[in-house]
């Protein structure tokens, strides 16, 4: 399986333009149209097994760092570096799950509902997936600094692979809005934190602005190499699969960095032969942050072969900044109204028959305590997943006996606060503390019980209990 990296190039994704980049050069964006950027391959050049079970027998080197790599070990679909080059901490060890309590819980009687969890990353969440490509092209661009901004995830991803680099980590946060878990790990690997008087928003477009002038290398989602390096997931789901391919995939959007990735993945497993039939996928956004959830099912907004409708677009988003309207939603790492990688998403929910809907924080708090009763918890971004499985069940899109494929985002501690106020307050403190729940009680709350240290009391109450 030999490489050539000059068989990957960079390209603009509006087919009207479609200008070419070197695969050297650091760019967020079109020089010539201001739209996103791809990485395009001259597949006839790079040796692509001819069937995706190929890859099995990387499984038994796992010694070599490369093939143990839930990235990595999938190259010849990524192939735009050397060897060599390749950066890896071991990401990707994750595990897809299936979960027939929580299938159940959400309507799936045919109970065919799987977990892809994503938490078991070094940094806990998905994310890496995308640093180890991202920062194998920052060294090729002979870059020293990485920036990013963030609602957490990005920030802990990027400072724990600049630390196994040895480059410096730039993080823009937008003010009190980061778990603590997300905060810590970034602070603990020694990145540069700026914490910005302003949301996330503010924060990227800030970083984009400073990029040039600072010299920094921009690892969000606008990095067209983030995006290959997450590709890998849904090749790890297919794998987790014996190659079969689920009805449907479904994960929160943000930034919409994954839903793109994965749309991307399946087109050219599918123009290579590799797959024969796309699987549908379903975008969940929170109903605080909910914009490709207004402009795809409102506003009828579509990829359109790439003439995408931009000016409905720009309505959109000066309506948010006449309104002042800003993103809301327990579920931090979604809460983003200006979604960086919107047209690319388009792209994806044209070629997969894909849907868009929101879900509301209760649901998706209820959702997150049940995946952690049932298996490995998540934070709360993650749960919407479920959330929105388990809508689309009710509505009938999604098939009771269909095959799905839930993204869980990132692991339970990454973001611990909204656990422990969803499972020991009541009343106004609740309502308080996650502005929401103005009813009784969340639906699975487990509060703590409150006890003297005295034996006899203890037997009593595990007496009464199950
Ligand atoms: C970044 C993130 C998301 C959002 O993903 P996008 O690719 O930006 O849509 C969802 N969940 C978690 C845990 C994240 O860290
Ligand atoms: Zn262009």
């Amino acid at each position: 399986m030999a490489k050539k990296d000059s068989a990957a190039f960079q390209r603009c994704i509006n087919p009207a333009c479609a200008a070419t980049f070197d695969i050297h050069e650091a760019l967020t964006a079109c020089p010539e149209c201001g739209n996103l950027l791809d990485i395009a391959y001259d597949w006839e050049a790079i040796e692509v097994p001819k069937r995706l079970s190929d890859f099995e027998r990387r499984w038994a080197r796992r010694t070599d760092p490369l093939d143990f790599s839930g990235v990595w070990r999938f190259r010849e679909l990524l192939s735009f570096a050397p060897e060599e080059a390749l950066v890896t901490i071991g990401e990707g060890q994750t595990l897809l799950y299936h979960n027939e309590t929580l299938a159940r819980q959400i309507g799936l009687s045919g109970g065919n509902l799987h977990l892809q969890y994503e938490g078991l990353n070094p940094s806990g969440s998905f994310k890496d997936n995308g640093m180890a490509a991202a920062f194998t092209h920052a060294r090729m661009a002979g870059a020293r600094r990485a920036a990013c901004a963030s609602t957490g995830n990005t920030s802990a991803s990027m400072a724990m692979y600049a630390a196994a680099v040895g480059m410096q980590a730039v993080i823009f946060i937008g003010s009190g809005k980061i778990a603590y878990g997300k905060l810590a790990q970034a602070l603990d690997s020694g990145g540069l934190t700026l914490q910005i008087r302003g949301d996330f928003d503010d924060a990227m477009r800030l970083v984009q602005q400073a990029a040039p002038r600072a010299g920094l290398y921009v690892v969000n989602s606008v990095n067209p190499f983030r995006l290959e390096g997450q590709k890998t997931i849904m090749y790890r789901v297919l794998e987790a699969l014996s190659w079969e391919v689920p009805d449907w995939i479904v994960v929160p959007g943000g930034n919409l960095g994954n839903s793109s990735a994965f749309g991307k993945a399946f087109i050219e497993l599918h123009e290579l032969g590799l797959i024969d039939r796309m699987p549908r996928i379903a975008v969940i956004n929170s109903t605080g942050a909910h914009t490709l959830h207004t402009l795809v099912g409102d506003k009828g907004l579509s990829w359109g072969a790439g003439s995408v409708d931009d000016e409905a677009i720009a309505k959109y988003y000066g309506y948010l900044d006449a309104g002042g309207l800003r993103a809301h939603t327990v579920a931090t790492a979604i809460e983003i109204n200006r979604p960086v990688n919107l047209k690319k998403c388009l792209r994806a929910l044209d070629a997969a028959d894909g849907v868009v809907r929101e879900v509301p924080d209760e649901d998706i708090l209820d959702m997150k305590a049940l995946v952690a009763r049932s298996g490995p918890g998540c934070e709360p971004a993650s749960a919407a997943s479920v959330a929105g499985a388990r809508l689309l069940v009710e509505e009938g899109v999604i098939g009771k006996s269909d095959r799905v494929v839930c993204i869980i985002t990132g692991h339970v501690l990454k973001d611990p606060d909204v656990p422990v106020k969803y499972n020991s307050l009541t009343g106004e403190a609740l309502v308080d503390a996650l502005g929401l729940f103005s009813r009784e009680a969340p639906k699975y709350q487990n509060l703590p019980v409150e006890i003297d240290a005295d034996l006899e009391q203890i037997v009593k109450v595990l007496e009464g209990g199950a």
